[in-house]
């Protein structure tokens, strides 16, 4: 057993945030909290900015004309 359980003064660090990058989107930059997927290549985008995106391309086949 350890004897190192006197006091728990050590608390865990919380996420470290840190820049993943652009988002091809909306240029902002991305941090590792929020929600946001890579591409092959071409870099990151915020989730929410692909979606968009993927909405508005399905927009355009005429798919999603009903919310
Ligand atoms: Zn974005």
């Amino acid at each position: 057993m350890p004897s190192n359980s006197k006091k728990k003064t050590w608390v865990k660090p919380k996420q470290i945030i840190v820049t993943v990058g652009h988002c091809k989107y909306c240029k902002k930059e991305i941090i590792n909290t929020d929600s946001f997927v890579s591409f092959y290549k071409s870099g990151h985008a915020h989730y929410i900015c692909m979606k968009i995106d993927a909405d508005k391309d399905s927009e355009s086949n005429g798919e999603s004309h009903l919310r």
